[in-house]
């Protein structure tokens, strides 16, 4: 198994290290699935944590620390799954090395310097404030990294592009369990591929991209969004009438694969 990494949310997979980690016991001991309602559990829960951001990242490290949408999703998650081990949610100053997933330390990283390039990219579309923007973007990487912490865990056989979009459903499957601002999320996660894929500043620099091109993961995200809450966003009905039912399929394929996680 490969180190799966999402570079720069345009990511390019890094075998630099061959996974040692082999995840024998999957299956979850007896009670760790039922009966806990509150609080995450005691092992098997994402948990977040915060390094020192540098210095050209310090102001929007600051913005998301405060607004806490990384521990918000980490009890999301933990109110909806049990691994088999603690995923560690490090956010860090990545200098361009983009988020991703570690399977052989089951740590997720984030990147400030991505925020600060999606900030950059809201803004010069005109999207101002962007800060509501951001947090979404990095909650939306956090799911999407999570998807492959979750795929990992439960030894899912996609590889490359089809474990990437599998992870983006995930994502969107995190988001649209929200409601509404969930629903809100999602848009703006889909605008930035939108935006990436109108200046140019996706994958395409980068021949070896396992993720779908831009355009094509912002119009997966809307295809969901639409397909869970058709009422709530008509303006997308020309566009993908046929997604209320790929929603119902896609979101009923993810609930079976995470059956073994599922808290209660
Ligand atoms: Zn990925």
């Amino acid at each position: 198994m490969g180190q799966r990494r999402r570079r720069g949310r345009y990511g390019r997979r890094v075998r630099t290290l061959a996974a040692t980690a082999v995840l024998a016991a999957l299956a979850l001991p007896a009670g760790c699935t039922a009966g806990r309602a509150e609080g995450p559990p005691a092992r098997g829960a994402f948990r977040v944590h915060y390094e020192p951001a540098a210095a050209p990242d310090r102001a929007e490290a600051d913005r998301l620390r405060a607004g806490r949408g990384a521990e918000d999703a980490a009890d999301r998650l933990n109110a909806f799954l049990v691994l088999p081990y603690d995923v560690t949610v490090v956010a860090r100053s990545c200098a361009g090395e983009g988020s991703g997933y570690d399977p052989a330390t089951h740590r997720i990283e984030l990147c400030y310097d991505d925020a600060v390039d999606d900030r950059a990219l809201f803004e010069r579309a005109g999207d101002r404030p962007a800060d509501e923007a951001v947090g979404a973007v990095w909650t939306e990487t956090l799911f999407h990294e999570a998807g492959h912490a979750v795929a990992d865990a439960l030894d899912l056989p996609a590889e490359d592009r089809a474990e990437e979009d599998a992870a983006d459903r995930f994502a969107a499957l995190m988001l649209l369990r929200q409601g509404p601002p969930g629903e809100r999320a999602l848009r703006l996660a889909a605008r930035e591929y939108e935006l990436a894929a109108a200046t140019g500043s996706g994958p395409h620099a980068d021949d070896q991209d396992e993720h779908a091109p831009d355009a094509a993961r912002a119009a997966a995200h809307l295809c969901h969004l639409y397909g869970a809450a058709p009422t709530r966003h008509p303006d997308l009905a020309p566009r993908f009438p046929h997604c209320p039912s790929t929603w119902t399929t896609t979101r009923t394929s993810w609930l079976a694969d995470l059956t073994p996680l599922l808290r209660a």
